[in-house]
């Protein structure tokens, strides 16, 4: 078979899976959906009530939406994945002038919230079964660059300290956190998990369920609209550490010294409390959210379905040992050569975007990216070789739920 019959049929079985017939109707990728109508009733609370900033009952109520869901015996609300990231690197101690550890395989905000704060992202590489951040490439490439100098962790070729670091739960599936863990542990590095796409997501630790998020000192989720469930613009820190949580808080609500009428500050603080409109939101999908995870989980088991016979390419599943909220399904091309899986790749995206349906590329990478092509990293192989072989595939709850 050509390669052109060959993507076509790709195309065919996608929209199978869906059971689409014309393409009319625009597939997203991962598009907000409002099942409930409880929606209105509690933003019309709000507006009736006159508490639609920061500060109201709703707030609270998602907070404890999110500490019941995830068990996180703190949850903070911001409003934002990414200040929600830049705030957990401030609370550990990152400052002007430090590296953080990042895999490349993310968001371009996981960088971001590093260089927010004056630090410089440091790219270490993944693994292709999590497709997160190694433990094994992370502990190698440590012992050749990290030395210990007034027991602090310092990179000796940029002469930096190594403040820092951030796994990423690449489109849901739980990266490899207990290992990763463990070598932090060993450099006595803290690590903050960019849980961003992985509300829903466990990893079985001695075989207990673990949220994503609470292995590390801090974790982050994000309400942005085309992530599992929405609030407009949102996100949460996540921990079990009481002092961290309360410090976040305060340092989100400008640091402000509680009293009846004085605005006395105690420290630089932020506006990143998430609002109680936005909150209201949030509550209103928290109550579909086991709904969805269900129905997100179908899909995936209908394309895996849809895909297990075809060579040449597979879906990535949710790695052992872990529960994924397969927030994203993501096809990956098995060529030998990864020359002949991205242009396989590549025309599937083009002739599937031209019928209509939403495919896309995973992220370039964060060390391709201008800002920070000149970051230090580890060998990035496999990063770079995975990041030839994935498609994201159309992955909304509502491409089941209307059905
Ligand atoms: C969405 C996302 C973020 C940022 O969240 P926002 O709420 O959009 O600021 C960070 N990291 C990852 C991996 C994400 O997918």
């Amino acid at each position: 078979m050509n390669s052109s019959s060959e993507i076509n049929s790709l195309v065919e079985v996608i929209k199978s899976t869906l059971k689409v017939k014309d393409l009319t109707d625009k597939l997203g990728l991962h598009e907000p959906y409002f099942n409930n109508l409880t929606t209105f009733e509690y933003l019309k609370e709000c507006i009736d009530s006159g508490w639609v900033s920061n500060s109201g009952s709703y707030v609270e109520k998602f907070e404890e939406h999110i500490s019941r869901f995830t068990k996180a015996n703190y949850s903070i609300a911001l409003n934002s994945g990414t200040s929600s990231l830049r705030l957990c690197l401030h609370l550990i101690g990152v400052k002007p002038g430090d590296e953080v550890i990042l895999p490349p395989l993310s968001f371009v905000a996981t960088a971001n919230s590093i260089s927010h704060l004056g630090a410089t992202p440091h790219f270490v590489d993944i693994e292709e079964s999590t497709l997160g951040l190694s433990a094994e490439a992370l502990s190698a490439h440590l012992d050749n660059i990290a030395v210990i100098k007034n027991s602090q962790v310092v990179n000796k070729f940029s002469g930096k300290r190594i403040a820092a670091i951030v796994a990423v739960h690449v489109f849901g599936h739980p990266c490899n956190i207990k290992k990763i863990k463990e070598v932090a542990d060993f450099w006595n590095i803290s690590v903050i998990e960019d849980s961003a796409e992985a509300l829903g997501s466990f990893s079985f630790i001695s075989s207990s369920p673990i949220h994503s998020g609470l292995i590390g000192q801090l974790g982050i989720l994000s309400f942005n609209a085309n992530k599992i469930i929405t609030t407009g613009s949102g996100g949460a820190i996540i921990t079990n550490n009481s002092q961290l949580a309360l410090r976040a808080k305060h340092l989100s609500m400008t640091a402000k010294i509680p009293h009846p009428w004085n605005f006395d500050h105690d420290d630089i603080g932020w506006n990143d409390r998430l609002s109680n409109l936005n909150a209201a939101i949030g509550v209103a999908q928290f109550e579909e959210l086991e709904h969805r995870l269900k129905i997100k989980r179908k899909l995936a088991e209908l394309y895996i379905r849809s895909f297990e016979a075809i060579p040449g390419v597979e879906i990535v599943k949710e790695p052992i040992n872990t529960k994924s909220n397969y927030w994203l399904v993501t096809l990956r091309f098995s060529d030998d050569d990864p020359n002949e899986a991205n242009r396989k790749r590549l025309i599937l995206l083009e002739k599937a975007n031209s019928q209509g349906l939403c495919l896309r590329p995973s992220w370039s990478l964060l060390n391709k990216q201008i800002m920070y092509s000149k970051c230090q990293c580890s060998d990035l192989s496999v990063a770079r070789d995975q990041s030839n072989r994935l498609v994201n595939l159309p992955s909304s709850p509502l491409l089941l739920a209307r059905k």
